[in-house]
Formats: C-alpha cells, sequence, structure tokens
C-alpha cells in the first residue's frame, strides 16, 4: 500500500511504472483488490502533491503500511461526470468547517482512516470547491456500505452522508477555492490504476482461454484447433499488449515529469474497451461453463465493465481527448 510514497514515509517509493505493474498483476487475480490499492494510492499521491508537511507526516506513515486506507469521494447523487455540479457544502466557523451533504460511491469509504473530499466552500462553479483531508470516523458521518454491485465485490462501496461534521481549518487539501483542480488532476493519476486494472483483467481473460481452448475438446479436437476459437485469442493478445504498453507509457511521461494527461484518458478508454470486449469474448470461448461461475471468466465479464465507467467515463475520456486536439467548441 506504500507503493508511491516515499521511503522517508515509510513507503516503498517506486515510480508510477512500477506502481502500474503491480496493479495489473493484483487486477490479474483480484480486479476488486486492485482498485482498493488504486484508489488508495491516489489519495497518497495527492497528500504528497498537495498537502502540507503536517499533513504528509500525520497520513503518509499510517498509509504506507496498509493499517490505514484512503478513500476519494467527489461523487454526489446528481454530480457524477458533472463534477462542478456538487452540491455538498464546508460552511466555514472560526477555525472550522462544517461539512453538510451527501457522498456517493465511495470505494475505500467504509474501510478508510481518511477521506478526501470536496465540498463547496464559496458559490457555484469550479472556483466554489475545495478539498478536505477528513478522518474517518467522525461525528456526523454516516456510512452506508453497498453490496448491490454487478462486479468487484471485493472492493468496498459506500455512500457517506455528512450531517455538522466538524474539521479544523487546517484538514483543507490545497488551497482553498481549488478543490475540483485538485480532484480532477488526482483523477489523471488515477486513470493509470484503472487502465493497469483493465489490463489486469485483460491478461487474465487470455490465460484462462489460453487453458481452456487446449484443454477443451469438441468434435474430437481441442477447440484451440478451430481458426474461429485461436483468431479470438490472437487478437485478445494483441489487445493486452497494446492496452499495457499505452498504461506503461503514460505511467512513465508521469515518471518523467511530463504532461500525461491524454495518454491516461487514451490509456483507460483502451484498456477499458478491450477488457469488456474480450472478457465477453474469455466466456464465448468457455461456452456454457463460462456462464458459470465455476470457472473465473464470468467473473472477469462482471469485473471489466466498471473500468468503463469509474474515474471518468469512456465518454469522459473521449472528451478529454478531442479537446487537447481540437481545442475547446462550445
Ligand atoms: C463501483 C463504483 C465505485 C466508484 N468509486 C468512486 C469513488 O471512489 N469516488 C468517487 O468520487 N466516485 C466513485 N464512483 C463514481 C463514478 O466515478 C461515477 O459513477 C462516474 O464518474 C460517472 O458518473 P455518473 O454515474 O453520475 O454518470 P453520469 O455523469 O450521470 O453519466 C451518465 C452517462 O452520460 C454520459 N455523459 C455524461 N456527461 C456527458 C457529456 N458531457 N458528453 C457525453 N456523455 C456524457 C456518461 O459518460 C454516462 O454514459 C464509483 C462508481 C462506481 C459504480
Amino acid at each position: 500500500m506504500g507503493i508511491v510514497i516515499p521511503e522517508e514515509y515509510g513507503g516503498v517509493g517506486a515510480d508510477y511504472v512500477s506502481y502500474a505493474l503491480a496493479v495489473e498483476q493484483i487486477a490479474k487475480v483480484d480486479a476488486g483488490a486492485s482498485v482498493t490499492l488504486s484508489v488508495h494510492a491516489m489519495i497518497c499521491s495527492a497528500i504528497l502533491r498537495l498537502g502540507t508537511d503536517a499533513q504528509k507526516k500525520k497520513y503518509l506513515p499510517m498509509l504506507a503500511t496498509g493499517d490505514a486506507i484512503a478513500a476519494f469521494a467527489l461523487t454526489e447523487p446528481e454530480a457524477g461526470s458533472d463534477a462542478a455540479a456538487l452540491r455538498a457544502i464546508a460552511r466555514r466557523e472560526g477555525d472550522k468547517f462544517v461539512l453538510n451533504g451527501r457522498k456517493q460511491w465511495c470505494s475505500n469509504g467504509g474501510e478508510s482512516a481518511v477521506i478526501m473530499g470536496m465540498f463547496r466552500t464559496g458559490g457555484k462553479g469550479v472556483r466554489g470547491i475545495s478539498a478536505f483531508l477528513i478522518d474517518h470516523p467522525s461525528k456526523g458521518m454516516v456510512i452506508e456500505n453497498l453490496t448491490n454491485k454487478l462486479g468487484i465485490h471485493t472492493s468496498n462501496t459506500c455512500d457517506i452522508a455528512f450531517d455538522d461534521v466538524h474539521v479544523q481549518a487546517d484538514a483543507l487539501l490545497g488551497a482553498e477555492g481549488e478543490g475540483l483542480r485538485s480532484a480532477l488532476s488526482t483523477l489523471t493519476s488515477g486513470r493509470i490504476g484503472i487502465a493497469s486494472q483493465a489490463c489486469g483483467i485483460l491478461g487474465a481473460c487470455l490465460d484462462a482461454s489460453v487453458a481452456f481452448a487446449k484443454d477443451r475438446e469438441a468434435f474430437g479436437k481441442p477447440i484451440a484447433a478451430f481458426e474461429a476459437i485461436s483468431f479470438k485469442i490472437a487478437r485478445m493478445a494483441a489487445d493486452l499488449n497494446a492496452a499495457q504498453l499505452a498504461t506503461y507509457r503514460a505511467a512513465a511521461l508521469c515518471d518523467a515529469g511530463k504532461p500525461f494527461a491524454v495518454e491516461a484518458s487514451m490509456a483507460k478508454l483502451f484498456a477499458s474497451t478491450k477488457a469488456r470486449e474480450h472478457a465477453s469474448e474469455a466466456v464465448q470461448i468457455h461456452g456454457g461453463y463460462g456462464f458459470m461461475s465455476d470457472f473465473p471468466v464470468e467473473r472477469y465479464y462482471r469485473d471489466a465493465k466498471i473500468t468503463e465507467i469509474y474515474e471518468g467515463t469512456s465518454e469522459i475520456q473521449q472528451m478529454i481527448i478531442a479537446r487537447a486536439l481540437l481545442g475547446r467548441i462550445d
């Protein structure tokens, strides 16, 4: 859990390429566990980038060991892709802020020790939003763990109600009014994690499909002997290779201190699309067995879908890429 945290705070101090490889390998076994790590590391990076010395000393050592888990609370019932529409409010009272509102679908939230939460401190629009580091549990915070998900069942997802939650003013992460910008830049690095998660699921689909196609016989031969099956596997391998290269490239640019937002969006868009498509093909290769939970591909099929939705849907990734190419045309 301390992979992106420098050694001085008790972490490993690895670079983002190493982080991407770690998330991918974990996702290959368990996509839910990989998003737990990915969201946690995203907040560790945000604290490193935006936090005060006191915030770094308070949080990073415990996050590095995994004794404490971090979460990210941006989404609300009526503000998802349009994050600037969020309504949760932080009202200043002397040297404190009082938080009220409802956050939705927060990964890790129920198991977290600290939540990076975005609240409105000013008027409407982008500039009125600030980011806070909120200790959990805190008086007035009510967590509702959700279990009615299609996939990633090993990942905690919760709704959080904030009812007069008091935090000290030094819980602000970054400058007041800069919270949406902080949240969006945090999600940019997070997208490398979700692209890696998609690569892991895709790799798992490939391994399972190769093993099954060599073993399962139909019409007197292994189904791998039929081009209809072997070509599916060949395309799966080619797309996995391309998705990995796109993901590692975005991570390498991040490590080099170069702009990587567009590359991270491209990697997430491509890897998640291919994970979803090939998870379906992996089920197809397994025939009826693929539909049963005795084989893992039905889980890959359910887990793959979320990679196209969270940390910016595929439509939002295409908007980011298109805007970089075309400029903003309203
Ligand atoms: C399991 C799970 C875990 C999550 N974890 C977290 C978390 O830890 N923290 C957090 O803050 N959030 C989290 N989310 C929320 C997730 O990031 C949002 O669901 C996602 O950003 C999309 O927002 P929405 O669901 O409100 O969809 P909407 O924004 O309502 O979008 C609905 C559809 O419209 C499309 N759309 C919207 N705007 C446009 C546009 N301008 N142009 C074209 N198409 C558009 C979308 O792409 C989508 O297809 C999680 C969600 C899930 C399901």
